[in-house]
């Protein structure tokens, strides 16, 4: 694997300028919030940016014109940080919760959902040393939180 050091806040911009202007023309607000003291993180980079690129694009199909976009970034214990990408979109009922991380459950069914997304996020986050979980709430919207190793384990 190809282990760099991350700066968090700088990996978090430039996946969103990767993801170009649908934040600006649909007033999407997206607030970064990053704690003091949040070092950077030895791990693989590429790997972080798909999992980013993947919740965020999620979030942002979420979200009606208008809608907001958490992105935060905390300690989490000694050795770990935990990011959280929230939105306030549409949410995901109960009874599909337990199935958004299995391979092709999409609810985007002819919009070009191929429910790869969060399997393969959940791969990477875990072949980081991480973990990710979710919580919902239908119409108030939903959080991925995603704990990860300051320093990768290198296999
Ligand atoms: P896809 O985006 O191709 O449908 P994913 O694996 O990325 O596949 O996501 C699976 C499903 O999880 C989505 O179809 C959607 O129903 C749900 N989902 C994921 N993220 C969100 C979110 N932020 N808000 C509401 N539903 C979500
Ligand atoms: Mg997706």
């Amino acid at each position: 694997a190809t282990v760099t050091r991350i700066n968090l806040h700088k990996i978090i911009t430039e996946v969103l300028s990767f993801l170009g202007k649908e934040p600006e023309y649909r007033s999407i607000t997206i607030k970064i919030d990053i704690d003091d003291g949040i070092e950077d993180i030895v791990s693989d980079k590429g790997k972080l940016q798909q999992v980013l690129l993947n919740i965020i694009k999620n979030a942002f199909a979420a979200v009606e014109d208008g809608g907001n976009l958490g992105i935060a970034v905390r300690k989490a214990g000694s050795g770990a940080v935990e990011l959280s990408i929230s939105d306030d979109g549409c949410g995901i009922p109960p009874e599909d919760l337990a199935k958004i991380f299995e391979p092709f459950f999409t609810t985007k069914g002819g919009r070009g959902g191929t429910g790869l997304g969060l399997s393969i996020t959940y791969g990477l986050v875990s072949e980081l040393g991480g973990t990710i979980r979710v919580t919902s709430e239908q119409g108030k919207g939903t959080c991925f939180i995603i704990t990860l190793p300051l320093t990768m384990a290198e296999h």
